[in-house]
């Protein structure tokens, strides 16, 4: 490290926290002197606070007043090109760097001596009393397989005390033992093992690896159906980066898939990679946290915030199912992971390799552009073929009133059933019924903090609000005339759908997956096995089975409502619709059984639903991008969302209003401001909600215009405010 800047005691530097302060402090270097980007503790106030050595200090106020930095941490220092991309992100998103740096430090106990101490695992002792709390801890061990816990992390899991989980030592169904904290990760082989790749996939491969080798940044979009291979070709590249000795981090878009790809990883390279996502310990987290910084650990698999650890020399980032919504984080720092993984490779002159069978436009229209490689897959490995895709045009099925599976498609099913094939029946739709009314006044029950109607839900016999969660008894009584016995569920919902092939198919296996119905990833991924192994005759799923998980013995797809994605005003409507449909009928005929996949559909003379069914995916992106081009939105102008919300209505539209008519800043680089518009959703958990529009041109600088126009508003506590770059939801 040697070109980075030494700080002798007492030299003043300028150190950035996780506060909600908007500039760094000065501080004396401490005894020892810091390096630039050094972790340190700094008092504050009364307070003890971990910040960054950003610089050299600002100073412009009496030095004999700044104080000392307390110590520096035991944890790798920042490194200059990290820094760089926070100060980056926080001017593209237009996010204070406090929040930024509170992503980039997301792991417990940073602080902490390197010492050893207590972890706790699961045991092999038996005995007789096995009372609840026992049980429980038992289970928390089971679920997480052989992962260690501190004491107190896993009593709170438990929700034990810390003696249950003691008593438990002494009869040997726990272990307790001394560990030094924060042990690197095993070591991932490069050659361990490999599939021979068909030839196709063997030019994908090389390609990536090419890449990989070769000095420098660059972006590949890696596109092939489902079931091409595609996660076996990008772990080549993963090899290559492993075999430069760099750092390779593999984007997932859901948790739920994590387990699958692991064991992937495990047989590929013979260990288990570093793992990133809400369901890891806090233990681990900050385990794989520290040895990022250390080079501790060669790959890692996570989710969007595992682009923020400090990795010491990152060589390759995938972003597989790159087009997949669950990217954008929707609060707090508004940033698409994608976007955000391109920009940090840059900085750090990696590779990135977007995969996906349905790339997102804005990656298309790149590729087409030449600023990002395309290698594609265009076979499916093995005999297996795309399925033929079919409309069900409902206008002329006779589909009873409340019922939603068609004679055609009830036939499809009932010939699967008889030939024990499986059919996955595709709802995008939790819950048991979209509303529930009351017949004799017309009522919808809904929500009392927000804009939206209750779900039925009727497996936890409960109306749940999709907005903030608040849920409720299912009333007897109407809420509102008082008349009982008239609330009646209306449309149709995934398990509502599963009565309805209950009926149809009295003798088959059905199973449900829909995300609200596991209690954990763990508890979904051994279900998923199940069904994949033959376990059920007809999956009943929503939006969650669309992705990447392989289902062999499925032949049949039946989208019930191919028209749900499109309506709705969002710009990206048809984009979704095409890539949800298209991920749904992946899933059929995956491995030697060519697959069906039926979609009902009022308007199958639609552009969208006949570009699904021709199976032109070119054209119908070629299409898209000519509508979104001379409509000058994104991928070929760019977009704000300005959201704002308060308690109170008045204060609100007063305050977007007096933004709207000031708007010279943006107006200067030729912006057009939409609103203020009561949003879709003008009210989530009492908070009204207010949006505004800004339109631009690609090139200008649009995060600089809308800095200066809103510096001239002073926002009341009240209000929040936020403003979306690029934004995905509209509502
Ligand atoms: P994708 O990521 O494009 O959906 P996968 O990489 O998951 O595709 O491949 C689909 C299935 O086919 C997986 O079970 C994978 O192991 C298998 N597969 C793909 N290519 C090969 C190959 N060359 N040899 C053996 N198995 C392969
Ligand atoms: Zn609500």
């Amino acid at each position: 490290m040697s070109d980075v800047l030494f700080f002798h005691e007492g030299t003043l530097v300028t150190v950035l926290t996780a506060q909600p302060i908007d500039r760094t402090l000065d501080y004396k270097a401490p005894e020892g002197g810091c390096f630039a980007g050094a972790f340190v503790e700094v008092p504050l106030g009364p307070r003890k606070v971990i910040g960054v050595v950003w610089g050299a200090g600002i100073g412009g106020f009496d030095l004999s007043k700044a104080r000392a930095i307390l110590r520096v941490l035991d944890v790798a220092p920042m490194r200059g090109e990290m820094q760089q991309f926070l100060h980056r992100m926080a001017d593209y998103t237009l996010t204070p760097m406090s929040a930024m740096l509170r992503l980039a430090t997301r792991a417990p106990g940073l602080g902490d001596a390197p010492s050893m101490r207590k972890v706790y695992r699961m045991g092999s002792g038996e005995f007789d009393r096995k009372t609840d709390a026992r049980k429980r801890v038992l289970a928390v061990l089971g679920e997480y397989g052989g992962a260690a816990f501190t004491l107190g992390e896993l009593a709170e899991l438990a929700g034990v005390t810390s003696s249950v989980v003691k008593g438990l030592v002494k009869l040997g169904a726990v272990v307790e033992e001394n560990s030094p904290r924060d042990l690197p990760f095993a070591h991932l082989q490069a050659d361990f093992s490999g599939v021979e790749l068909t030839k196709e996939q063997s030019m994908a491969a090389t390609a990536l690896r090419d890449a990989v080798s070769g000095e420098g940044y660059g972006t590949t979009l890696l596109k092939g159906v489902t079931g091409s291979g595609k996660t076996e070709v990008y772990l080549e590249a993963v090899a290559e980066c492993l075999r430069k000795g760099q750092q390779a981090l593999v984007l997932l878009p859901e948790i739920a898939l994590t387990a699958e790809f692991l064991t992937r990883v495990e047989a590929r390279f013979g260990a288990k990679p570093g793992e990133w996502h809400s369901g890891v310990t806090m233990t681990e987290r900050r385990r794989l946290w520290k040895m990022c910084g250390e080079g501790g650990v060669q790959l890692v698999v996570g989710a969007r915030s595992a682009l923020f650890l400090p990795y010491r020399d990152l060589g390759l980032i995938v972003v597989d199912e790159e087009h997949d919504t669950s990217y954008k984080q929707e609060d707090g720092v508004l940033y698409n992971a994608r976007d955000m993984s391109v920009l940090r490779a840059s900085l750090c002159s990696a590779q990135v390799v977007l995969a996906s069978a349905t790339p997102s436009l804005e990656t298309w229209a790149n590729a087409e552009a030449g600023k990002y490689k395309r290698v594609e897959l265009t076979s499916r490995f093995g005999a297996a073929v795309l399925p033929d895709m079919q409309a069900i045009d409902m206008r002329v099925q006779k589909t009873l009133k409340g019922r939603w599976v068609s004679p055609a498609l009830q036939y499809a099913v009932q010939q699967r059933l008889e030939t024990k094939e499986q059919s996955l029946l595709f709802i995008n739709r939790r819950g048991y019924a979209p509303t529930t009314i009351c017949r004799a006044c017309g009522h919808q029950v809904g929500c009392d903090h927000c804009d939206a109607r209750m779900v039925e839900h009727r497996f936890q016999k409960r109306l749940m609000c999709h907005q903030c969660g608040e849920t409720k008894p299912i009333p007897e009584a109407c809420p509102k005339c008082e008349v009982e016995g008239k609330m009646a569920p209306v449309g149709p919902g995934v398990e509502r759908l599963a009565e309805e092939v209950t009926t149809l198919f009295p003798d088959a296996k059905i199973a449900i997956l829909s995300s609200d119905l596991f209690g954990s990833a763990r508890a979904l991924k051994q279900r998923i096995d199940e069904i994949a192994a033959g376990g059920c005759d007809i999956i009943i799923g929503t939006q969650m089975v669309a992705k990447g998980h392989n289902f062999p013995h499925l032949t049949l797809v039946g989208v019930i409502d191919a028209d749900l994605g499109l309506q709705g005003s969002d710009l990206r409507a048809a984009e979704r619709t095409f890539q949800l449909m298209r991920q749904v009928a992946g899933r059929a005929g995956r491995v030697e059984k060519k697959g069906l996949a039926l979609m009902q559909t009022y308007q199958p003379e639609h552009p969208v639903i006949r570009a699904i069914l021709s199976g032109d995916e070119e054209e119908f992106w070629a299409a898209e991008a000519r509508e979104r081009e001379a409509a000058g939105v994104p991928p070929y102008g760019r977009m704000a969302g300005v959201i704002l919300s308060c308690p109170d209505v008045a204060t609100v539209f007063d305050l977007a209003n007096d933004m709207a008519r000031r708007d010279g800043p943006l107006r200067d680089i030729d912006a057009q401001l939409f609103g203020p518009v009561a949003a879709p959703i003008a009210r989530v958990r009492g908070r009204h909600r207010v949006r505004m529009l800004i339109k631009a041109d690609k090139a200008v600088p649009l995060q600089k215009a809308i800095t200066t126009w809103m510096a001239q508003f002073k926002v009341p506590n009240s209000v929040r405010l936020a403003i979306d770059i690029d934004p995905q939801s509209f509502l």
